[in-house]
């Protein structure tokens, strides 16, 4: 069975558009995007129309790629005292002269819709959190939409990044999943992958998983967006047209993970301006 991540973003967004509408003010989000990376542009724009989908309201900053460290800090500074701004949102990656560490940390937690800031994620750890980082707790609420609960299961993951591999394992080890991860170290990652009843791949590497490296009634969720420079399309990590004939489940790319995330910050945002809403009184 093929998980429609489109589909049920849908049903998300419509979810969140009910939820917005209902609240005093609409949510806000600030979008900073420094410099002119084609990629980038193209997330913050997307970003942009989800807002505008889902009854969430949004200011976009566009740097030049020269700003200097300190000025990209001010702004974030004059955002998180910004009453009327319920999420911050900085698109990465920033120019090498600009520490991505130092501008996530300046962003306020509560205002910081990406989870990235080391609160956000010390809160996910122990399972406390309400901002989630998008990518893994969209997966989730994919299992969850399709019956598929990780408990008890074998859940490994290819992949160790700071956004998608590390989180997504320690999300699916507070659902009471038994977790392995497997990076660029790991020695033999066919017996690992082999052993999955779940298995996520992020890693950023085309075709890393065949049909061999999978077991029958595998659930396969497939991170990466891969584009092939010829044709511009999109293609994941695992060998679908191998991979799906043994998979119980399997996510397409696109349509499987990236709407998931998209949806996932739209929540996020809804999350940061209700609790914001409820504090503020
Ligand atoms: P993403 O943003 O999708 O999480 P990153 O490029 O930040 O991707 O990280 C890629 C991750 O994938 C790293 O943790 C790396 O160790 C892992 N990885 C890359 N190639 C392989 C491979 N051939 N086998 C196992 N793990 C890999």
């Amino acid at each position: 069975m093929i998980i429609d991540g489109k589909k049920l973003s849908e049903k998300i967004c419509a979810q969140v558009r009910a939820e917005a509408e209902m609240m005093r003010r609409r949510p806000c989000l600030a979008a900073v995007l420094v410099g002119e990376d084609p990629a980038s542009q193209i997330y913050v724009r997307n970003k942009e129309r989800d807002c505008a989908k889902c009854g969430i309201d949004s200011r976009r900053y566009d740097l030049p790629d020269t700003v200097p460290e300190a000025e990209l800090l001010a702004i974030i500074d004059e955002l998180n005292n910004d009453d009327a701004v319920d999420g911050i949102l900085v698109q990465l990656p920033l120019p090498e002269h600009i520490s991505e560490r130092k501008v996530i940390n300046a962003v306020s937690p509560e205002k910081d819709v990406d989870a990235f800031h080391p609160i956000n994620v010390g809160r996910m750890v122990t399972g406390e959190g309400t901002l989630m980082p998008c990518t893994p707790a969209g997966i989730m609420a994919m299992l969850r939409e399709y019956g598929i609960s990780p408990d008890g299961k074998h859940c490994v993951i290819v992949g160790r990044s700071n956004i998608v591999g590390r989180p997504m394992g320690l999300m699916l080890l507070n659902a009471d999943a038994t977790v392995t991860y497997c990076h660029r170290h790991t020695k033999d990652l066919a017996a690992m992958t082999r052993q999955a009843d779940i298995l996520i791949v992020a890693a950023g590497s085309p075709r890393l998983i065949t049909g061999d490296m999978v077991k029958d009634g595998v659930v396969v969720i497939d991170v990466a967006m891969n584009r092939d420079p010829e044709t511009g399309k999109f293609f994941g990590d695992v060998c679908f047209d191998e991979v799906e004939k043994k998979a119980s489940f399997i996510t397409p790319v696109p349509g499987g993970v990236g709407p998931m995330t998209r949806a996932q910050l739209m929540k996020n945002i809804l999350a940061a301006a209700k609790e914001r809403a409820l504090k503020n009184g």
